[in-house]
């Protein structure tokens, strides 16, 4: 009981306090993902330099699972190589399929932790993804592009 208002409270914070919601005008990578069921839309600009997630930054409109679960995005995996980034977003996708089984290991994931209780309610499963889907999609855009 004590730890699901903490939880509310990490994600209430995020909400009104989004890291990194302004778009930074250099990127290696945008992409624009939306989540019909729910309304959520984000923008996100990822900046790829020498393998390093050197920026992410974002925009976007929605439910506070989906602000709030991009912001914690953000700031998890600025810093990271591209590697490190989705072996991150692989144990944030796996706790969101746990359908409230798992609780997620905090060292990894941070704040993230917090949304666990969201995977106890598939209509919103999608709204906690919306940023990390945005986000391997523009890392997947990045390296595409390095590569030729
Ligand atoms: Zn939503």
């Amino acid at each position: 009981m004590e730890l699901e208002s903490l939880y509310q409270e990490v994600i209430l914070d995020h909400y009104k306090h989004p890291a990194n919601k302004k778009l930074s005008p250099d990127y290696t990578a945008q992409v624009h993902h939306v989540n019909t069921s729910c309304g959520d839309e984000i923008t996100l600009n990822l900046s790829l330099k020498d393998g390093l997630i050197s920026q992410v930054s974002w925009e976007g409109v929605g439910c506070s699972i989906s602000q709030a679960s991009t912001s914690i995005m953000t700031d998890l995996m600025i810093g990271k190589n591209t590697e490190s980034a989705l072996s991150v977003l692989g144990e944030f996708t796996s706790l969101m399929q746990s359908k409230g089984l798992a609780k997620g290991d905090e060292l990894v994931l941070e704040d993230a932790v917090a949304l666990a209780g969201v995977s106890k309610f598939p209509a919103r499963i999608k709204c906690a993804l919306l940023g990390w889907m945005a986000f391997k999609d523009a890392i997947s855009q990045s390296v595409t592009q390095q590569e030729k």
